[in-house]
């Protein structure tokens, strides 16, 4: 296909043919044999916006017990609900680097799903993967490298899911931006088109998918915006090619909130679930699927068995998550009759039970039921943890950091001896909103310490620890005297907040969110790069003035994702500089842990800082004029860049990041030696042929019912703007001239031979190599280091059959590992291993991954993608 042009893959391929779920499949199909066409329908539908507790709720079937399932945000706790957990966002826990830490919260957040009686948590996201550092979203994913972003997706699933609760990939995939993602938000004939070339989409935007998919996730949720000129929820290249046949994706794929745009077209390019249900509008009552599906599938524009398909996976990846096991689902006692136990439209207990509508039932709704853990299981703990773990130091001067708790490091120095230590807490950003944490909806407003970004990732906090609250606390009061500016900006009759001082802490921040909330005239995407609500003008004062020039400034940054701090870094004072990104419920503790050294830093930038926004290169441009052309009906977001994003553009262009990607400092010192790289011989170019299925997809009956099986029953009334499967009368059964997608087949498609498993060809994910070294923490204080791997391929390698020269990054990060050792010279032996696919680049013209055979490969390891210690190289043999 042309650039820009999506090409035709058809028919879905069925769900069923990987061994993991064989048995789900089995229990499914004998379910779905049972089924008529409305209840097939019922299970594919969402009941439409409001109707029903959850942002999304399909549509149940009674007869043979099963339930409506609930589907809930988001990403970093639960949305509209009560006595939950607001975890760490995303771009925090990415900055553990910390894959233990990683499945801990999602199990976590799995266990605080199921106690609410959600059955699918719409999380985590990968998508935007953060092609430009300024998009709205950035924040509920893990950084914009895709072997980052692939392992904390993958551990967070594997955590949700072995609690019993289907995690959501999303979205799938290129929403890298908000601006146009819809077009009746932004007043555009379509939402924006992001056209990406074949190989950037499977080296990095659908790189986490698939390693989302291998850890077996349940659902993936199409984006908003089109791929290629076609929409993500009506793109059969990317639904049924990509994640279905490639990826072997077993589960279900759902839409965005009204993301899906069309009828029969987007059933036939493998979309299985319809959410909320609702139409092209909220609220119409007039859904593209629901009884609108049944007609299609009646009249046969839309095979039986794509419905068959849809309900099957569906209904499979239920049993595959154990939510049949009534001992184990629904949640436990006292409250355990099934289904949720919140409701998303209000906090009161009683509530009305399909909030959407004309109906006035009420009933209880709300159980408050307390899911966030206990004693030593608290989960606050946890969330405190990953705060501090996604903690990123990237200066600390004259060893400012850690503080004491008694003020003077050096309290015997005469100069210090006359008075008491004196610190100011400077910043609005330390301090909580004063109408409460809670105080705009989904966060949709930067006003105090900045722990969330604002969207339907956003939770009620259940809590919130500012940071002059601990800090308060952290400081011992007979020696330290504590002045508290918790203001935008220092007053000019009291510029002794600043010039009085010994230490001025100072807090800033930088917000985003999702594109349906304006705040500060922040659109979803941030503007530019910089700290807001005059950041940068505070934190230049304290830098120029702390002390009047004599004293230390150390600046904590909160923030959605990189923020350039040009404008004050090299004032006389700034001495520490702090990345705490998105800290969640336990903000102050976080900080005061890093800020005193309770724990030694180990958060590493999942994202490079740059000295200003151009030096992003071309990806740091959002779109935000709708027409870059005449005659466009969609605006066109060209990724030109192709795979140089973040560090990948700075490495090819020489360009001197301020702080660079992997980078961050820890209180101890760390050193890498003895590099041993380990090839296991006997490797070809290409992958093993694709395996044969693990089991056999089930097929049902292909014999269209009767029409008057899909009537309405006698006697029942319909509520308003409620989507149902019933339809009205035979008569709307009518077999037309249906025009079908251009290239739409029903015959099967060849299968590409990186499909056959869950996340695609197992061979891709063989060991080729096994990379060694010893680590030794050279400082005296106990820690965690973050080894980080990084691969550069041959050189001058050549398509073998074009002689087409294969360009590539300088280096790619490939792996990395969390150690913990103690200080004094002790050691560890860090391995790390490199798959085929790690070694290997998407070759465009045969469709497959090609491991090149051809010169040397480079792996370096070190402390962040510029500190790179210990190098080796090594050729495919
Ligand atoms: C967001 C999704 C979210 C959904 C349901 C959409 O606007 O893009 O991430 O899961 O709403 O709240
Ligand atoms: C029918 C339409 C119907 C559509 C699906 C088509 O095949 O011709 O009348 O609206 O299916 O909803």
């Amino acid at each position: 296909p042309k650039d820009g042009q999506s090409e035709p893959w058809y028919p879905t391929p069925k769900g069923g043919t990987v061994r993991e779920w064989k048995e789900s499949y089995r229990k499914a199909s004998a379910l779905v044999k049972q089924m008529t066409v409305v209840e097939k329908v019922n299970i594919t539908t969402g009941t439409g916006w409001m109707m029903d507790m959850c942002v999304g709720s399909t549509g149940a079937v009674p007869r043979l017990g099963f339930p409506s399932l609930c589907l809930q945000d988001g990403p970093l706790g639960i949305r509209f609900a009560d006595n939950i957990t607001a975890f760490p966002a995303g771009v925090t826990v990415g900055a553990t680097w910390n894959p233990d830490l990683m499945y801990e919260r999602g199990q976590a957040l799995g266990k605080e799903f199921r106690m609410k009686g959600i059955n699918v948590m719409l999380g985590p996201s990968m998508g935007p993967l953060g092609r430009t550092p300024a998009g709205g979203r950035n924040w509920e994913g893990f950084g914009p490298d895709p072997v980052l972003q692939g392992i904390a997706a993958a551990q967070t699933i594997r955590g949700i899911q072995d609690e019993g609760v289907m995690a959501t990939a999303k979205h799938f995939v290129g929403n890298e931006q908000e601006h146009f993602r819809q077009a009746w938000e932004w007043g555009t004939p379509n939402a924006i088109s992001s056209n990406i070339d074949d190989r950037t989409l499977h080296e990095l935007y659908a790189w986490p998918f698939a390693d989302s998919i291998r850890a077996g996730a349940a659902s993936v949720m199409c984006s908003y915006n089109q791929v290629n000129n076609s929409y993500a929820c009506g793109n059969s290249k990317l639904l049924n090619g990509i994640l279905k046949d490639e990826m072997g994706f077993q589960g279900f794929v759902q839409s965005d909130w009204l993301a899906q745009r069309s009828g029969v077209a987007s059933a036939l390019a493998g979309l299985d679930m319809s959410m909320p249900g609702d139409g092209l509008k909220w609220q119409d009552g007039k859904s593209l699927w629901g009884s609108e599906l049944t007609k299609a599938v009646l009249n046969t524009s839309v095979p039986m068995d794509r419905l068959d398909d849809m309900v099957t996976r569906i209904v499979a990846s239920w049993y595959q998550l154990g939510q049949d096991d009534k001992s184990k689902w629904p949640a436990p006692p006292p409250e355990g009759d099934g289904g949720p136990n919140f409701s998303s439209w209000t906090n009161e207990e009683v509530g009305k039970i399909h909030a959407g509508s004309d109906d006035e039932t009420t009933a209880v709704v709300n159980k408050f039921i307390d899911v966030q853990g206990k004693g030593e299981n608290a989960h606050g703990l946890l969330a405190r943890k990953i705060a501090a773990e996604g903690t990123v130091v990237v200066l600390n001067e004259d060893e400012v950091l850690p503080l004491s708790r008694n003020g003077w490091k050096d309290p015997g120095n005469s100069k210090n001896k006359n008075h008491k230590f004196r610190v100011a807490i400077i910043g609005e950003d330390a301090r909580e909103n004063q109408n409460g944490v809670n105080d705009c909806p989904d966060k949709g407003c930067n006003v105090g310490t900045l722990a969330s970004g604002w969207g339907s990732g956003a939770v009620e906090f259940p809590y919130l620890v500012s940071p002059i609250q601990a800090l308060r606390k952290a400081f011992n009061d007979s020696t330290v005297q504590l002045t508290e500016a918790l203001v935008e900006k220092i007053p000019s009759g009291n510029r002794g907040l600043i010039e009085d001082q010994d230490l001025c802490i100072v807090f800033i921040n930088s917000d985003s969110g999702e594109g349906y909330i304006e705040t500060d005239s922040i659109q979803g995407d941030r503007k530019n790069l910089r700290s807001q609500r005059g950041g940068d003008y505070l934190a230049k004062d304290a830098g120029d003035n702390c002390g009047k020039g004599q004293g230390s400034t150390i600046v904590v940054i909160h923030s959605v994702g990189p923020t350039l701090v040009e404008n004050w870094i090299n004032s006389t004072t700034i001495k520490g500089v702090i990345m705490a990104h998105l800290p969640g419920q336990e903000s102050g503790n976080a900080i005061v842990d890093i800020l005193f050294g309770d724990i030694n830093p180990s958060g590493r930038l999942p994202y490079t800082v740059g000295k200003s926004e151009e030096d992003y290169g071309p990806s740091y441009e959002i779109l935000t004029k709708a027409f870059n052309a005449k005659n466009l009906v969609a605006p066109q977001q060209n990724f030109t860049e192709g795979l140089y994003i973040d560090y990948r553009h700075f490495d090819k262009f020489n360009i001197t990041p301020r702080y660079e990607f992997g980078f961050g400092l820890s209180y101890t010192k760390w050193h890498l030696s003895s590099l041993m790289i380990q090839q296991k011989a006997g490797r070809d170019l290409f992958a093993a042929p694709r395996p044969a299925p693990g089991a056999i997809a089930p097929s049902y009956s292909k014999d269209v019912p009767d029409a008057k099986t899909a009537l309405l029953p006698k006697g029942w009334r319909k509520l308003k703007k409620y989507i149902y499967p019933y339809i009205d009368s035979v008569k709307d059964v009518k077999k037309g001239k249906y025009s079908y997608p251009k290239g739409y087949s029903t015959e099967p498609h060849a299968q590409s031979p990186m499909g056959g498993d869950q996340g695609g060809n197992p061979d891709l994910y063989t060991v080729v190599a096994n990379v060694q070294a010893t680590l030794t923490n050279q400082g005296d204080v106990d820690g965690h280091a973050v080894v980080q791997m990084y691969v550069s391929y041959p050189e001058g390698y050549k398509d073998d059959e074009t002689g087409e020269l294969i360009d590539f990054p300088v280096r790619v990060l490939r792996g990395f590992k969390k150690v913990w050792v103690a200080g004094g010279s002790k050691r560890a032996m860090v391995n790390l291993p490199l798959t085929r696919k790690d070694l290997s680049y998407w070759c465009t013209r045969r469709q497959i991954w090609v491991l090149p055979d051809k010169g040397y490969f480079n792996v370096e390891l070190g402390f962040s993608s510029r500190d790179l210690q210990v190098k080796g190289q090594f050729p495919i043999v």
